[in-house]
């Protein structure tokens, strides 16, 4: 992962998502890159701020897996970067955006 996209994804989450923490912090990959490892998810949508602990969970603990799953804070490898990720610190459902920044995810209703 390039220093740039590093540091651009830790200003857009200064926080974990899970805990709000603000230590610690590691760019966590939604989407397993799998053997080989795709550069094309070394994208801030693809990219997300977490603790050390929870990422290590994430992939360690199949019952936080699932949790995570559900959060959007892991994706399967048919599931798109504009699936949005539920932020616990502020109880909001975000979409991590091309361009590194995040938007307030809203569904057709206008109800965030
Ligand atoms: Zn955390």
């Amino acid at each position: 992962m390039k220093a740039s996209t590093r540091k651009l994804v830790l200003e857009r989450d200064p926080y974990c998502f899970h805990c709000g923490e603000s230590n610690d912090l590691v760019v966590h990959h939604r989407r397993n890159r799998g053997h080989g490892g795709s550069k094309l998810l070394d994208k801030p949508e693809w990219l997300m701020a977490v603790c050390a602990s929870y990422n290590g969970e994430m992939e360690s603990d199949a019952w936080v897996a699932i949790a995570a799953r559900a959060l959007g804070h892991k994706l399967r490898s048919w599931e798109s970067h504009s699936l949005p990720v539920f932020d616990v610190v502020t109880q909001l459902w975000y979409v991590l955006e091309t361009n590194g920044t995040k938007e307030i995810y809203e569904d057709g209703e206008g109800r965030y």
